[in-house]
C-alpha cells in the first residue's frame, strides 16, 4: 500500500493521453494496484481517480462518493446506458488549480467487474456519480475533461489555488466561485 504520485498537466499530458488496456486478469497485482489508488484517492481527498492517472494503462476506476461507506471498484467499466444532458463545473487531480464547465450525460449505467471477477452494474442518477463516472471513464481514453469544455468556455482557477482542498478537486461539487474568469485561456 502506497501513495502514488498522480501525473498532471503539463508535464505528464503524453502519459495522460495514453489509450489504456483492458485488465487481463484480476489477480494479486490488480488487487495491489487497487490499494495504492484507494490510498492516494484519499490522500489527495478526491472523489474519482483512474489508473491511468498513477501512470498504470489499465482500464481501471474507482470512486467513492462521499455519502457512500465503500469506494466503488469498477474494471474494465463498459458505458451500457446514457441519457438526458447537465452543465457541470468539474476539476482534475491531473489539472491541478482549475476548473471548467463541461456537458455530460444526466444519469448515466456503466457495467464493470468488481475486485472479485463479478460484473456489477453502476446507475448514476445523482448529478456528481454521473459526472466522476464519466470524467474517470474519460481518462482510460486519455480525455482530459477539458477536451469537453463548452464552445466559448475556459478554464477557471478554482476558488484558492493555493489552498489544498481547492487545488484537488477531481470531480467534487464547487464551493461557490466568483464569476471572475480568466481572460486566457489555459494552455496546458
Ligand atoms: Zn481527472
Amino acid at each position: 500500500m502506497a501513495v502514488r504520485r498522480v501525473l498532471t498537466v503539463p508535464g505528464d499530458e503524453t502519459k495522460l493521453r495514453i489509450k489504456s488496456n483492458k485488465v487481463p486478469s484480476i489477480d494479486r497485482s490488480v488487487a495491489a494496484l487497487v490499494e495504492d489508488m484507494l490510498d492516494t484517492l484519499y490522500e489527495y481527498d478526491g472523489i474519482g481517480l483512474a489508473a491511468p492517472q498513477i501512470g498504470v494503462t489499465l482500464r481501471l476506476v474507482i470512486i467513492h462518493l462521499p455519502d457512500e461507506e465503500e469506494p466503488r471498484i469498477m474494471i474494465n467499466p463498459q458505458i451500457v446506458k446514457t441519457g438526458g444532458q447537465m452543465y457541470e463545473d468539474e476539476g482534475c487531480l491531473s489539472v491541478p488549480g482549475y476548473v471548467g464547465q463541461i456537458e455530460r450525460y444526466a444519469n448515466i449505467t456503466v457495467k464493470a467487474l468488481n475486485i472479485n471477477g463479478q460484473e456489477v452494474r453502476h446507475k448514476a442518477i445523482d448529478p456528481l456519480f454521473a459526472k466522476a463516472l464519466q470524467h474517470e471513464l474519460d481518462h482510460l481514453d486519455g480525455i482530459l475533461y477539458y477536451d469537453r469544455l463548452i464552445e466559448g468556455e475556459h478554464l477557471k482557477p478554482a476558488r484558492r489555488a493555493d489552498d489544498k482542498e481547492a487545488t484537488s478537486i477531481e470531480n467534487k461539487p464547487l464551493r461557490q466561485t466568483k464569476p471572475t474568469v480568466l481572460k486566457e485561456s489555459y494552455e496546458p
